[in-house]
């Protein structure tokens, strides 16, 4: 039977993310799709600030950030006018990379690029089809006819996940939205492309986003409908673009327009879902896998490649014995909490976004909608959208701090600062980061780079940056989260590795 360290189910964002930072920290790693081969269609359409993050420091950005459209403008018409233009931009946020307007395939096309430059590839035609757990490790069966034996196994199988039913674990949740009706078409229209468009119909919302497909045609649109009267029954294609021809007059008021075929067409149902566990023993589920919502605020990819590299760093402790499996479960305990929060927020705006009562449409067509308008609200959306606000503060790897303690605290994410190696040149700390640790310092430390070194092995550095006090360091973990600050001499940064590595808890 066939070995591995990791088997990863599940080629899409997440398992790609995944697969790609484990290989950096030179876990061996298999993964398995049950597709025949890469997704052409996609489903996302934007990556915010954070997701991009995580693709710099893996290195795995390639030219989108050249490519894609990297401010992001949403227009709202009510009554057909227009009330208010939603700029998603980098307004402040203390990130180098703002959110991309840029196609999933396009995003899992270059991470499939770094997997091959690491030696790694997909197995396509090759689905998960049984799965036994014992103490060591995992027997996986495929599709193929082959097992194989891993000693972890990570469902990134997405909403229908193979892993997280064959391992048992509970997916409760519930549907939250009617019928939508979703159409990739190739359209001559006069809107503008640099921008995505969002009518407020009494019938229903109607959005319409220009499609950035690297290399592909640029006359592509998203056109999405909320239409609760669609039918139950399965749509094809020429239905969903008949539904189409008629609503896009209807809701937008723009009736000079060609639709000139179709590149994806789908009908869907939006649910909200969590799994009850991130992991059963050797399994552990990541992304759609253990989550699901609304895709209005483009929240899911995100998520999914935000749960992969936090997930990455700890299996590679554990699998070189430096951590304890209790380290694992800090992944749990880290993300599980933020799904919680991404499900309520996502659910919260489509149901304010389809409402039919007067109060809502009232709130929605007369005072929420048109203050997105102002500066302020522009921010607060972005920076909600972006997930850099994402701290671990009260998850069980952060030592508790008052709550006048200076920033970054433990859990924080420590922003993309310039700072120097060891040798003088200039660097910046997410460059360095993403399958290593970083010791940050005012001036450069020998001690507690050893003393670091003993229990995460050579994969850490010390950079010297003037944001740090003299005499203090910060210990930085591979996904940019602060893992503990202070003076080293007193012991505490090695009792926070001992405590984090043996017992995955250091309060
Ligand atoms: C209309 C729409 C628009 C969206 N827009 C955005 C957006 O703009 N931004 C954003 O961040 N998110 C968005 N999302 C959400 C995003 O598409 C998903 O969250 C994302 O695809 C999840 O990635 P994943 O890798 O976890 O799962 P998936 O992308 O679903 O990948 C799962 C993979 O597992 C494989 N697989 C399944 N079963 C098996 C098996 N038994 N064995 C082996 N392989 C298997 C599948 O073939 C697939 O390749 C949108 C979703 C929808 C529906």
């Amino acid at each position: 039977m066939d070995t591995t360290e990791v088997l990863v189910v599940g080629a899409g964002p997440t398992g790609l993310t995944l697969a790609c930072a484990l290989l950096r920290q030179e876990v061996p790693v298999r993964v398995v799709d049950q597709a025949p081969g890469p997704a052409a269609t996609s489903r996302a359409n934007i990556l915010h600030a954070r997701g991009v993050e995580v693709l710099d420091r893996l290195g795995a950005l390639g030219d989108l950030p050249e490519r894609a459209v990297t401010a992001l403008t949403i227009t709202a018409y009510a009554g057909g006018r227009p009330v208010s233009s939603l700029r998603f931009g980098d307004v402040g946020l203390g990130t180098a990379r703002p959110a991309l307007l840029v196609s999933q395939a396009d995003i899992e096309a270059e991470l499939r690029r770094v997997l091959a430059e690491l030696g790694g590839a997909v197995e396509w035609n090759t689905a998960l089809t049984g799965v036994e757990l014992d103490d060591t490790g995992v027997t996986a069966a495929l599709g193929t006819g082959k097992s194989v034996r891993a000693s972890w196994l990570v469902g990134c199988d997405g909403a229908h996940s193979a892993t997280r039913k064959l391992a048992g674990i509970g997916f409760p949740g519930a549907p939250i939205a009617d019928r939508w009706l979703l159409a990739d078409v190739r359209l001559d229209w006069p809107l503008d492309r640099s921008g995505s468009h969002g009518w407020l119909h009494r019938d229903g919302v109607f959005g319409a986003l220009p499609m950035r497909m690297v290399g592909g045609a640029d006359d592509v649109w998203r056109l999405m409908a909320y239409v609760p009267d669609a039918g139950a029954e399965k749509l094809g294609e020429d239905q969903v673009l008949e539904w189409f021809h008629r609503l896009l007059p209807e809701r937008t008021g723009v009736t000079d327009f060609r639709i000139r075929g179709a590149v994806w067409t789908s009908v869907f149902r939006i649910h909200r879902r969590l799994a009850e566990r991130y992991r059963r023993g050797r399994v552990l589920l990541a992304g759609d896998a253990a989550h699901i919502h609304s895709p209005l605020g483009g929240q899911g990819m995100l998520t999914g490649i935000g749960d992969a590299e936090n997930l990455a760093w700890k299996l590679a402790l554990v699998t070189e014995n430096r951590a304890t499996e209790a380290l694992l479960d800090t992944y749990q305990a880290e993300r599980r909490p933020l799904a919680v929060n991404v499900l309520r927020r996502t659910s919260a705006n489509t149901r304010f976004q389809v409402g039919t009562g007067p109060v809502t449409r009232f709130l929605r067509e007369r005072v929420v909608t048109p203050l997105l308008d102002r500066p302020v609200a522009q921010r607060w959306a972005t920076a909600a959208a972006a997930q850099l606000w994402v701290s671990y503060r009260r998850g069980p790897l952060a030592e508790p701090t008052s709550r006048f303690a200076r920033r970054p605290r433990p859990g924080d994410r420590v922003p993309d600062l310039p700072c120097r190696r060891a040798n003088g040149d200039t660097t910046r700390l997410h460059a360095e980061l993403g399958d290593r640790w970083a010791l940050l310092s005012s001036a450069t430390v020998e001690t507690p780079l050893a003393l670091a070194r003993e229990r995460l092995g050579e994969r850490i550095d010390n950079f010297t940056l003037a944001d740090v006090r003299p005499g203090e360091v910060w210990l930085v973990r591979p996904d940019a989260h602060l893992a503990w600050r202070g003076a080293p001499e007193a012991g505490g940064l090695a009792r926070w590795l001992d405590h984090a590595l043996r017992t995955g808890r250091v309060r």
